[in-house]
């Protein structure tokens, strides 16, 4: 295989995941499959984690990290978990690591 020396941008891997992932890549409410990620370095949103009292404050665990993937036609917003991205990606990078070093 060649070298990988070009630096992957995350919306490379965002398209991979999606095609490795998603069986159906359709946009539920209007049927395109054209979603749109956000560029780096503003690509996740972080949504607070509270109880039925209101929104932890303070803690590195009162917030998740999510990938938001928009469709372009209807606006409609998928959200990624970014824990179980970022796991997908390390073990990929790990793979691509131990197999050219
Ligand atoms: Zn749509």
């Amino acid at each position: 295989m060649a070298e990988v020396e070009v630096q992957r941008i995350l919306v490379d891997d965002v398209r991979e995941f999606i095609a490795e992932k998603w069986k159906h890549s359709e946009c539920e409410l209007c049927g395109t499959d054209r979603w749109m990620s956000y560029p780096e370095p503003t690509e996740y949103i972080y949504l607070t984690v509270g109880s039925g009292h209101g929104p932890v404050v303070f803690s590195a665990q009162a917030t998740v990290a999510f990938l938001p993937l928009s469709c372009i036609n209807c606006g409609n917003l998928r959200l990624i978990d970014g824990r179980t991205f970022e796991q997908w990606r390390r073990t990929k990078e790990l793979g691509a690591t131990t197999s050219s070093r």
